[in-house]
């Protein structure tokens, strides 16, 4: 049995650097993609962290939400994902930062999640919908 031929395609950037807002939705994605991948433990998971719509266990694990996230917005997915995609994928990410927080977080406080988050609602504020 072999493993190659999965279909996982790298995809080389051509070396464009110009800042669309596709990029730079991507790049205010990887703050909650490693806050999730960092939050996860797949180690029981019978499904090896692959969110499933249609299981029910996937709906009550304690990791669902993450995982759901992570499953929908891979890396390779985000650079081939359409504008309001990647403003659902911020929105939900948004929802599952502020979820986490603690309590004592003040609203000048300056740790990564509250400055990800202050930057990130002023985007989606600003964002013509
Ligand atoms: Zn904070």
């Amino acid at each position: 049995m072999s493993l190659l031929g999965r279909g996982d395609v790298v995809t080389q950037q051509s070396g464009s650097h110009s800042r669309t807002i596709t990029g730079y939705l991507a790049h205010l994605l990887e703050y909650p993609r490693w806050l999730m991948e960092c939050d996860v433990d797949f180690t029981q998971c019978p499904y090896h962290g692959r969110y499933d719509n249609f299981v029910a266990e996937c709906d009550t694990c304690i990791y669902g939400k993450a995982c759901k996230w992570l499953s929908s917005y891979t890396t390779s997915a985000i650079k081939k994902a359409p504008l309001t995609d990647l403003v659902d994928a911020l929105e939900s990410a948004v929802d599952y930062v502020a979820g986490r927080q603690q309590a004592e977080h003040q609203a000048n406080c300056v740790c990564d999640s509250c400055e990800w988050l202050r930057t990130s609602r002023q985007f989606l504020r600003s964002f013509p919908e």
